[in-house]
């Protein structure tokens, strides 16, 4: 029995002793896969600040220091390092807490201070975990990129920029060849240039509006960047009219709300029926006009890039102007202001169910119910200049066909948030509204748009 028992014992530990020759060779000779390294830039230069990521990844063994850091000559700055604790040589089934690592750094103008025009190198190196008997080399990767410093050039073609709060206006530039975007920027909003046709000497155009609440032109200014984000703005306006929105008053008697409400809500779907009915007015009087402003400005993307209006825009014949463009409107109820808007368009008021004619030619983009402003005829001009046609009693066009200005597109009417038998004309530049009173005036569009577009 004694006998036998010690031989049980002689094979196991004979066992163990094979196993842990196993695991020491393995031990000593396994060092993992090399990790992989990625570096990318949100720009394809280094210029303006950019953002440096390295993705670091060791799914085995785990990633040990990391380091990401720009070389120029001879000298170099970390942008980011991380020390990770690697597991013992000793446990080699034990992994490193870190399998994936992002390092972020920013490189631009004056950060590092020695930054020159030129090459520079970007190199993300990790350290390694080696075995017994073994050491591991690190793993780097570099990346070579250009260091533009200087902005693009950008000169001013055209003169007499005289522009007033609301309106709108075209300029003529010529920016350098490095510029990837150019164009205005009125505030926070950019209208980018497109090049103008037949133009020899390489002259873009911008069509710009000026948004009714910016009332400084000091934030009117023309610009050009480059693909490392450097940037020339100069000022081009030579006058500026301010023009303070207009106040006015609406009272929202029971009997409106009952005939707007329900009948706006059954044509928009998404609408929520969900409480009181001035509630649901708001919903619509507020959500839904920025919703409907979204809806025409995502209709001026595919705008062509050539004019398509010809000379002055229509006024509905025989009409008389009943509200004007920036009314900030406050609306009673109750005794109570419960909601303040901006009347972004013109109305006018004809007789019912007046002829509506194109007020411009185009193509038909939109021939439908469109929320606040009911039946609505939405027409691309081209260069991004759009017209709404509003709270029409038929519509007489199908979207996508072409009208010639003067042709009839419905009947007036009074659908969606209208009162009475009337037309709402709105003008949008790239979804920004403008004020359609400039563009009905054939002087204004002959001196402001259609000379300035001749000028190269
Ligand atoms: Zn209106």
């Amino acid at each position: 029995m004694a006998k036998r028992s010690s031989s049980r014992i002689k094979w196991l530990i004979l066992f163990l002793f094979i196993l842990g020759a196993i695991w020491g060779i393995y031990g000593s000779l396994y060092l993992g896969p090399v990790p992989k390294i990625e570096i990318s830039l949100d720009r394809p230069s280094i210029g303006a600040t950019t953002r440096v990521t390295a993705h670091f990844a060791e799914a085995k063994r785990g990633l040990g220091s990391l380091r990401l850091e720009i070389v120029q000559g001879d000298r170099s700055l970390v942008l980011a390092e991380q020390e990770n604790p690697l597991p013992s040589p000793f446990r080699p089934w034990e992994s490193g807490d870190r399998k994936e690592v992002v390092l972020e750094g920013s490189v631009g103008r004056g950060d590092p201070e020695w930054l020159e025009e030129g090459e520079v190198t970007l190199l993300a190196s990790a350290s390694r975990l080696g075995g017994w008997i073994r050491s591991a080399e690190g793993a780097a990767v570099e990346m070579k990129v250009e260091v533009k410093l200087r902005p693009p050039t950008l000169s001013v073609l055209s003169g007499q920029h005289y522009v007033r709060q609301g309106g709108s206006g075209v300029v003529l530039m010529k920016p350098g060849a490095s510029a990837i975007r150019s164009g205005v920027r009125a505030g926070t909003i950019e209208f980018h240039s497109q090049p103008l046709a037949d133009s020899q000497t390489g002259a873009r155009f911008a069509l710009f509006a000026i948004p009714w609440d910016l009332g400084d032109a000091s934030e009117i200014v023309v610009f050009a960047e480059d693909d490392a984000g450097n940037r020339a703005e100069r000022p081009f306006i030579d006058r500026f009219k301010a023009a303070a929105p207009r106040k006015d008053t609406i009272p929202l008697p029971e009997s409106f709300l009952q005939k707007v409400v329900p009948a706006i809500t059954s044509q928009t779907p998404t609408l929520s029926t969900r409480g009181s009915l001035l509630e649901r007015y708001i919903r619509i009087n507020d959500g839904l006009r920025m919703e409907n402003r979204k809806q025409i400005a995502k209709l001026s993307k595919e705008s062509p890039p050539e004019p398509l209006w010809q000379g002055a825009f229509m006024q509905l014949p025989n009409s008389k102007q009943m509200a004007g463009f920036a009314e900030v409107r406050s609306y009673v109820y109750d005794g109570e202001t419960v909601d303040t808007q901006t009347h972004l368009g013109l109305d006018f008021a004809s007789v019912r169910r007046a002829k509506v004619p194109a007020v411009n030619s185009g193509r038909v983009v939109f021939a439908d119910y469109l929320g606040i402003y009911g039946n609505a005829v939405v027409i691309d001009h081209g260069c991004g200049l759009l017209s709404v046609s509003a709270h029409l009693s038929s519509i007489a066009v199908e979207s996508g066909t072409l009208v010639a200005k003067g042709e009839t597109v419905g009947h007036t009417g009074a659908t969606g948030l209208a009162g009475g038998d009337h037309l709402h004309f709105g003008l949008f530049i790239r979804g920004v509204a403008t004020n359609p009173i400039e563009w009905l005036d054939p002087r204004w569009i002959e001196h402001n748009i259609a000379s300035k577009l001749r000028a190269d």
